[in-house]
């Protein structure tokens, strides 16, 4: 019997069960997907908020005002890049600069440091590509940018390499009431486990369904994005926002951590749960609020585009606590925006609830807070980059020339613990195919190094999810 089940691998699912990895405690951490953070941790903007937007008092603001410190270390720990590059609010008219205040207010109530309101001129002086028409904004300083999906892959491999279990591939399809206890039935195993923590996404209201009456709905709320190519990666230097909405923090111009721009979201309700196409109109709308901010907005030189699921809750907050009547099962849902910046907070917090509900944990000797370093070749001096082809030749075959990602690498992050076993989970691991060809030249070649390092043939080797498959037989048969 598992101490505890942990349903759902995004960055929730996956900080947890880092953090109780640090306990003597037999874990397993679920998803139904192939791969880490395949959710709405994998398609979202990015940003570790200041933590002045939500409503004091709430969990969105506990949970982000606590989270935001706490990335410094982490991402250290993990060898995660992580940047505090500031963001603006920035405001158009009288009726902004009210809702500006108001932020403020709301930043100072919720102890974020550092907000100042700052006039049209001194944001232009800071960021020369606004628009002339911005008249003020609210500038936070402690805002800061990652990729959320190396993140959470940094935190799964880390709680694998101290000793938790990973069963991807396995959706939840049923929890029965034992009479210590849960049973979980997935499509492929049944898990006897003392608790159950569900992270399960746009899904946790599903999951809690199956064990407690006290319902809530997740509806998911979409929101669409422009990647735009490395070349004008530095039109903005700081998260700028517009005033945000009843459903949104609304369109934002950001660079990446990776040295792309980034435009969007744009928040629109839909019912299917797995609905992560773009669309024409949606994109559309994007272009045109991002000109009001930057009239020059360097839209011809977008790359791609994706879309993310907002969990939306029905109760409007973060959910985080033990069931009333599920003594044991632990809900983490509802975890929309700011839940990327709340997560090590949130699981700290979760930490402290097992341990209340099981009277103490007694911790490992030998947890290991450090993930072993990735190597980012295109990072290194010529002197280190000649070091490690020596000791390594791999690292001298370059497969995505966008990006300058070697074979080394792939290796590298294919063999590790919560390893890549997918195109895109490469993709999302060592970066080859996230530049301007978008994985035209060194696809095919990522497919080879994955077959060879797994062991399988080309053909079982899928770009994404489960079932989206590459090649599906020879085309010139006649000749073999
Ligand atoms: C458009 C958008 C923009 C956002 N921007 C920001 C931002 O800039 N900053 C910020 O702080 N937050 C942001 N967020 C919020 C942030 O992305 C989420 O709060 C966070 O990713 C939630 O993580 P999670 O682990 O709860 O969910 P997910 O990452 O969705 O993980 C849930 C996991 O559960 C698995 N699962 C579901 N059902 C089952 C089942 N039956 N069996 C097994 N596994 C199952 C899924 O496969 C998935 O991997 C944004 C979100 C969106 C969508």
């Amino acid at each position: 019997m598992y101490d505890v089940t942990i349903i759902g691998a995004g960055v929730i699912g996956a900080f947890i069960a880092r953090e109780l990895s640090r306990y003597e405690l037999n874990i397993v951490l679920l998803d139904k997907e192939n791969d880490v953070s395949n959710g709405a941790s994998k398609a979202n903007s990015a940003i570790i908020h200041a933590g002045y937007d939500a409503k004091p008092g709430t969990n969105m603001a506990r949970f982000n005002s606590l989270g935001n410190p706490m990335f410094d270390k982490i991402c250290e720990e993990l060898d995660v890049e992580f940047n505090r590059i500031g963001s603006f609010v920035i405001g158009f008219d009288d009726a902004d600069m009210e809702a500006i205040r108001e932020l403020y207010k709301r930043g100072v109530e919720n102890n974020i440091e550092g907000l100042e309101i700052i006039d049209g001129n001194k944001v232009r002086e800071m960021e020369p590509n606004l628009s002339d028409t911005i008249k003020g904004a609210l500038y936070a300083p402690t805002c800061g940018i990652l990729s959320p999906w190396e993140l959470t892959i940094a935190l799964a491999e880390n709680a694998a390499d101290n000793g938790v279990e990973i069963l991807l591939n396995n959706e939840v399809q049923d929890i029965k009431k034992l009479e210590s206890g849960y049973k979980i039935i997935t499509n492929r195993v049944e898990i006897d486990t003392k608790y159950v923590i569900s992270c399960a996404g746009v899904y946790a209201d599903k999951i809690n369904n199956m064990v407690s009456n006290e319902a809530f709905v997740i509806t998911p709320r979409k929101g669409q994005y422009f990647v735009l190519d490395k070349s004008v990666g530095d039109f903005v230097n700081t998260v700028v926002f517009q005033c945000p909405s009843s459903v949104g923090k609304g369109i934002l111009i950001t660079p990446t951590i990776h040295g792309n721009l980034l435009l969007g979201p744009d928040a629109e309700d839909i019912e299917d749960k797995d609905d992560i196409a773009t669309a024409s109109e949606n994109l559309e709308y994007i272009k045109e609020v991002a000109r009001r901010s930057a009239t020059a907005v360097p839209i011809n030189k977008v790359i791609t585009t994706y879309s993310g699921l907002r969990s939306e809750v029905s109760t409007g907050d973060f959910i985080i606590g033990e069931a009333k009547d599920a003594k044991g099962f632990i809900n983490v849902a509802g975890i929309k925006s700011p839940g990327l910046s709340s997560s090590p907070a949130i699981a700290e917090h979760v930490v402290n609830i097992v341990k209340n509900i099981t009277s103490g944990l007694k911790e490992k000797d030998n947890f290991n807070p450090r993930r072993r370093r990735v190597v980012r070749f295109h990072k290194l001096s010529d002197e280190e980059k000649a070091e490690l082809i020596k000791k390594e030749p791999s690292f001298g075959r370059i497969i995505c020339r966008c990006e300058s990602v070697t074979e080394g690498e792939i290796v590298d992050i294919i063999n590790r613990n919560a390893g890549a076993t997918t195109v895109d989970g490469v993709k999302r691991r060592a970066r080859p195919g996230t530049g301007r060809c978008q994985g035209g030249f060194c696809g095919p070649r990522v497919v080879e190094i994955l077959a060879r390092e797994l062991n399988k043939d080309i053909d079982e080797i899928m770009k994404d999810s489960e079932a989206s498959y590459i090649l599906t037989g020879k085309t010139n048969k006649g000749k073999e």
